[in-house]
């Protein structure tokens, strides 16, 4: 039994860490602005033992007093819309709240964990991505504000880890998707199901031939309680390599709701990888995981939950 920061976990990752933390036997304090997350995704853990939320903004201060022994920093917004509507609060999350994370880990002699994303590799030249692809991210495009960020906060980890001696380990998670993603927030899984529930037209980016491959939540949140608990510094790639083109994933949808909506194409926004995909031969081998759930099978999960959701 541990006592665990998770920073950002009302969040969509962060409250299925928080539950599985908690159900393991874990103390868990849960830091986060609710500026994405919210306390919905979380009212299963009130009055659990062992679990407490703070309402904070890491990115100003880090209100634990006693010690932990480990930290994990999932604090950021995370949806393409979502940070480009909060492009500073994201730099300065990625930024100033990673510093102040790191040195409640070095402070507790604690493991520190920092979600780092797929984005680091920006629009990748080199597929599938390797962790030692050093990417092709755009310093002054849009999504900067989100792939710099991480990349800063990548480097801010291994600086702690080489001049102070911080344990760390580096996830580089890519799409994730599954119950709790929020509606609105604009990623491509949550539109196809939510339209494709209400029989609205479902919005392909571009000609929708660009490439993601999802991985579902259960799998993400093995990887990275396996990176916690294994040591490794990393960085590491957790993902699912089930490559799918946007038609393919809004076909899916389309034969899994049984929903007759129609494909509506919009402009692709500005900076969108054309492809993303992981190599986890490392994941493999150091963390001795891999992700189990088919698509369909998660697809299946995600929209029963988005039915469950858009019915009450
Ligand atoms: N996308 C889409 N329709 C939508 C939302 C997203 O075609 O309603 C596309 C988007 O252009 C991108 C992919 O789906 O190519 C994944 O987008 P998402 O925002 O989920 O995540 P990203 O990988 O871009 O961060």
């Amino acid at each position: 039994m541990a006592r665990i920061v998770v920073a950002g976990g009302a969040g969509f990752l962060g409250s299925h860490l928080c539950e599985r933390l908690v159900a393991r036997g874990d103390d868990v304090v849960c830091l986060d602005d609710l500026s994405t997350g919210t306390e919905a995704n979380l009212v299963h853990l009130e009055g659990e033992r062992g679990f407490a939320l703070v309402v904070v903004d890491v990115s100003t201060e880090v209100p634990v007093d006693r010690p932990v022994d480990a930290v994990v920093n999932l604090a950021s917004p995370a949806s393409p819309p979502a940070y480009l509507a909060r492009p500073l609060e994201t730099l300065a999350v990625g930024s100033e709240g990673t510093r102040r994370l790191l040195e409640l880990a070095e402070r507790c002699e604690a493991r520190f964990v920092l979600a780092s994303t797929s984005e680091v590799y920006g629009d990748p030249e080199v597929h599938p991505q390797p962790e030692s692809y050093r990417g092709n991210v755009d310093p002054v495009g849009p999504r900067s504000v989100y792939d710099e960020a991480k990349r800063f906060a990548e480097a801010l980890t291994m600086a702690a880890h080489r001049a102070r001696g911080v344990d760390v380990g580096i996830a580089r998670i890519f799409n994730t998707y599954g119950p709790r993603l929020s509606e609105g927030d604009g990623r491509v899984v949550s539109n196809f199901c939510v339209q494709a529930l209400r029989g609205e037209p479902l919005t392909v980016y571009g000609d929708g031939s660009q490439t993601r491959s999802l991985c579902y939540v259960d799998d993400l949140v093995d990887g990275l309680l396996a990176l916690l608990d294994v040591r490794a510094t990393g960085p590491v790639n957790i993902g699912n390599p089930d490559e799918r083109t946007v038609t393919e994933l809004a076909a899916r949808v389309l034969a899994l709701t049984g929903s007759r909506a129609q494909i509506e194409h919009r402009p692709l926004p500005a900076d969108d990888p054309r492809r993303r995909c992981p190599d986890i031969s490392l994941a493999r081998r150091v963390l001795g995981w891999e992700p189990k759930v088919a698509l369909d099978d998660g697809l299946t999960k995600t929209v029963s939950w988005f039915r469950g959701r858009l019915a009450t």
